[in-house]
């Protein structure tokens, strides 16, 4: 596929293990369109369909590229712009009343799945992803943000980071009395241009590139999954019902079809917010998120008037725009683990979104009972 070897030859960030994506690169090279034929033949990607019960259901496998020829997808990619397509063919089907993805990809490049990932989280159906094998890079990042998320016990999922890769010859050129002349405007200008390596300008640029995707990666799949953990999106890879206990996705399947009869058998607005269990037990969602109708009316009757606009706007906004981060920038919560006004109450586990055991229905990751955020609405004691 073009569109890995330019990411493979490095200057192209990838949200795909370089080694899945060399090797299927050089698969793809050998077989070329004979293999990609028999693929079609004995393992086609399935057409979407519409079920009985008015499911669109999309497949997506392979690589996630962006403006692939036919050649490329012969060869295992999966067009992120065909995926957009398929989606707004759904919405824009009356017969269809919630979209699944039956997923099986090891992430592919960076072009294409932010935007991807966007058009998910706006499908405005209940929408539900599901692998058997593999949801891994980028594509936990666009399809974490379906409603549902689900996965075989077994399945790979998580690598949630960003890798570029790129060879320097300088060495090699300094033993063979080689020296390369590179007259340059602009220094960051075609780093490391015919192998000559990064100055620690450069090196230093392409490094805060990659955090900034990394960052902007975790952002959007806290922004849909709220119990999952900083901590496990620095690349590992879970199995499908560790990515369950930790919040990754919201449960298990053993087949697409069981997921989506799972999916099938909620209506719309319960599906999105169902918990599920992990084989082990463990809780793997967050529970139903207390956007200002679920707060108790005994609890709102506890609330002053300015606070019970405050439960309403703040929910309003979590609603419109995913969860705070627990930042102090622009979308964050101000969050503290352990909060400097304990001695007055003021603690997560007495504000009325604290969801134990330690989450929050409005402030994305990992919240502590005792922490504290500029968002608390407590009742007076
Ligand atoms: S104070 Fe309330 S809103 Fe802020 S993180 Fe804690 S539980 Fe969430």
């Amino acid at each position: 596929m073009k569109a890995l070897h330019n990411a493979l030859c490095g200057r192209e960030p990838m949200l795909c293990d370089p080694i899945k994506a060399a090797n299927h690169a050089k698969y793809a090279e050998k077989y070329g369109v004979v293999d990609g034929v028999l693929d079609m033949f004995f393992n086609p990607v399935e057409k979407p369909y519409v079920t009985q019960a008015g499911t669109a259901v999309i497949s997506v496998k392979g690589v996630l590229g962006v403006g692939l020829t036919k050649f490329e997808k012969l060869t295992g990619g999966a067009d992120m712009e065909d995926i957009t397509a398929q989606i707004e063919d759904a919405i824009a089907n009356p017969a269809v009343n919630r979209i699944a993805f039956n997923v099986s990809s090891p992430g592919g490049t960076v072009l294409g799945t932010p935007e991807l990932a966007d058009k998910i989280a706006s499908i405005p159906l209940p929408t539900m992803a599901y692998t058997k094998d593999l949801m891994a890079s980028g594509a936990i990042y666009a399809f974490s943000q379906a409603d549902q998320v689900t996965a075989s016990n077994s399945a790979y999922v998580g690598s949630i980071g960003v890798i570029m890769v790129d060879e320097s010859y300088a060495a090699y050129y300094e033993q063979i009395g080689l020296k390369m002349e590179i007259f340059r405007a602009g220094k960051y200008k075609a780093a490391n241009v015919a192998g000559e390596g990064y100055s620690d300008a450069m090196r230093a640029e392409e490094q805060a590139r990659i955090e900034a995707m990394h960052e902007q990666f975790k952002q959007v799949v806290l922004r849909k999954r709220t119990m999952a953990n900083r901590a496990d999106m620095e690349g590992q890879v879970f199995t499908g019902e560790e990515a369950a206990a930790k919040g990754l996705i919201t449960g298990l399947a053993t087949s697409f079809a069981s997921a989506l009869a799972s999916f099938e058998s909620t209506d719309g607005k319960d599906a999105k917010k169902m918990p599920t269990m992990s084989k082990s037990g463990k809780k793997a969602q967050a529970i139903a998120k207390p956007l200002a109708a679920e707060v108790e009316d005994s609890v709102l009757e506890l609330l002053t008037p300015r606070q019970k606009e405050m439960v309403e706007s703040y929910s309003d906004v979590e609603e419109l725009f995913g969860p705070f981060d627990q930042s102090t920038g622009p979308d964050g919560s101000h969050y503290v683990a352990a909060s400097p006004f304990a001695s007055e109450g003021l603690l997560c586990q007495n504000c009325v979104f604290y969801r134990g055991p330690r989450g929050c229905g409005i402030v994305s990751g990992d919240i502590d009972p005792n922490g504290i955020c500029k968002l608390w609405v407590i009742p007076q004691a």
